[in-house]
């Protein structure tokens, strides 16, 4: 195996940090819908399995609040009933179970058939969503409002942190709660997804009427969690700081750029985090082959066996991939624009994703058309995903917008050179090649102004330019691979701004 760093948090370190919690630790109830492995639908999921851990390694008593999906039921050890709600909604029983999910205390909803949903929690089988999302989310953050006087397991939490708009009427149903409350923080993942319901549904969910205004949840005429949790919130924090100043403006806003800007001081951007457990190519037991910064011997092995899967042929040129939901927001229709340059400059692709019928289509025509040189996976896969990012070269990631972007962070860690759309989180972290930064060592990957198929050419001409240069080529993916996205960083941001709350929290 070659001599590398090894993984800063293992589980063995949680349990140590678990076991030394100070004397008052700070409590926080983490309100959110996915967890990998059990059940992901997206970067969130591996935002809230990797963020906790790092807030237990911290010493903050930080427990998860979760629906009772079928998955997570199945992923959860040592559950027991710790209380039975009598929820406003009509004549649902809601009973909690607390349990771990690999080693993290969790909070799991029970609520008759309302949870059981085998699949998405989001959408239908056809990709519609589920008439009662109203219903779902609304009992959810009633849930996590219900620990604030601390009857729940004898546990009150300091503060409340919810995930998107699915937790989005938490710091309302706190907000309208008379007396002491936990103070409530509320983080965007992707400001795209709003929750908006008629207005008939306001009756339904048991807040004061006056909420149903402009200076509350209401926004344009419907009920909007969003905005709810924008609007409640005692502070907002996106999962990139550019996002965080983009959302503000118009043409990134979604509408929500003025409730943003009117709450500009109380918003702030962390970035993400990496779980290098599972993303490091050094302990990766999924890849063909074992390598780390110093000694990438082994990732020619992976791209060896990527050629073999999916039938590329052997070739001196790059490998790009793409590994992506397929929506417009990912931009994977300027791939399929650019895809014809790329390959008559001597390179292949490899795509994995799934989503828009009308782009999984246009993949698999792609496939047909250019066999031999394009390798197409529909559907989701995760083990696939380290093989992928193991066995190219460059990924591709030119997403019109992005809160954060996890694949880009893989990628560096895996020494396969972001090539990236300007924005969000991806300009956060993937710092271009340009001739300065080859002088002091500083480039990262490839970017590009402007969501365009012209910014993507020109910026993957550089990438082929790079190539043909194969020590310099070496010198950025070293440097791509010695960079540090992990948790611990974030973790302690998170952590000191639940510190700043907690005198709120009354
Ligand atoms: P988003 O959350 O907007 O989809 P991110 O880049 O933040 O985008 O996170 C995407 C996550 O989902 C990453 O862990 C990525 O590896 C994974 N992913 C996306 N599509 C697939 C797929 N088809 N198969 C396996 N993993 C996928």
């Amino acid at each position: 195996m070659p001599q590398c760093v090894l993984p800063w948090l293992t589980s063995w370190s949680i349990q140590r940090a678990l076991a030394k919690r100070l004397p008052d630790p700070l409590r926080v109830l983490y309100v959110s819908t996915e967890l990998y492995p059990a059940l992901k639908t997206g970067g969130l999921a591996d935002v809230n399995a990797a963020l906790p851990k790092a807030l237990l390694g911290l010493g903050v008593d930080i427990r998860l609040l979760l629906p009772a999906y079928p998955a997570l039921l199945q992923a959860a050890a040592g559950l027991r009933p710790v209380a039975q709600l009598r929820s406003p909604f009509g004549d649902i029983e809601v009973r909690l179970l607390y349990g771990q999910i690999d080693s993290v205390p969790v909070y799991l909803i029970e609520a008759g058939n309302l949870y059981q949903r085998p699949d998405n929690p989001y959408v239908d089988g056809e990709g519609r969503d589920w008439p009662d999302n109203y219903l779902q989310f609304a009992l959810l953050s009633w849930t996590a409002a219900s620990f604030a006087d601390g009857a729940i397991d004898d546990w009150r939490p300091d503060i409340v942190h919810g995930h998107d708009w699915h937790a989005g009427l938490a710091p309302a149903y706190l907000a309208a709660r008379a007396g002491a409350r936990p103070g409530s923080v509320f983080t965007v993942h992707n400001l795209a997804f709003q929750g908006a319901f008629p207005a008939t549904i306001f009756n339904k969910l048991a807040l004061p009427a006056g909420f149903f205004s402009m200076d509350g949840l209401e926004f344009y005429g419907n009920v909007n969690y969003m905005k709810s949790g924008l609007h409640f919130a005692d502070r907002i924090t996106t999962v990139s700081p550019m996002y965080s100043l983009e959302i503000q403006t118009p043409e990134q806003g979604f509408g929500m750029d003025g409730v943003l800007r009117a709450r500009a001081g109380a918003v702030c951007g962390i970035l993400n985090g990496v779980d290098y457990d599972l993303w490091n190519p050094q302990s990766d037991t999924t890849i063909a082959a074992r390598y780390c910064a110093q000694d990438a011997a082994g990732k020619g092995e992976c791209k060896h066996a990527l050629r073999a899967e999916f039938g590329l042929a052997s070739s001196g040129g790059p490998v790009f991939c793409v590994i992506s939901r397929l929506t417009a927001q990912k931009g994977v229709d300027l791939v399929l624009d650019a895809l014809p340059a790329l390959l008559r400059r001597g390179g292949q692709m490899v795509l994995l994703g799934s989503g828009e019928p009308a782009l999984e289509a246009q993949l698999r025509v792609a496939a047909a058309r250019f066999r031999g040189a394009v390798g197409v996976r529909l559907g989701y896969d995760e083990r696939l995903a380290h093989r992928i990012l193991a066995g190219s070269d460059v990924i591709v990631v030119p997403s019109r917008f992005e809160p954060c972007g996890l694949t880009q962070l893989y990628g560096l860690a895996y020494g396969t050179l972001p090539l990236v759309h300007h924005v969000g989180g991806l300009a956060d972290t993937v710092r271009d090649t340009t001739k300065e930064r080859l002088a002091a060592g500083t480039a990262t990957g490839f970017t590009f102004e402007g969501a365009t198929l012209g910014g993507l050419r020109e910026a993957a001409a550089r990438a082929f330019a790079l190539w043909s240069k194969p020590v310099l080529w070496e010198q950025v993916r070293r440097t791509a691979m010695s960079q540090q996205f992990g948790w611990a960083a974030p973790a302690r941001h998170y952590r000191d701004l639940y510190q700043d709350l907690r005198p709120v929290a009354q």
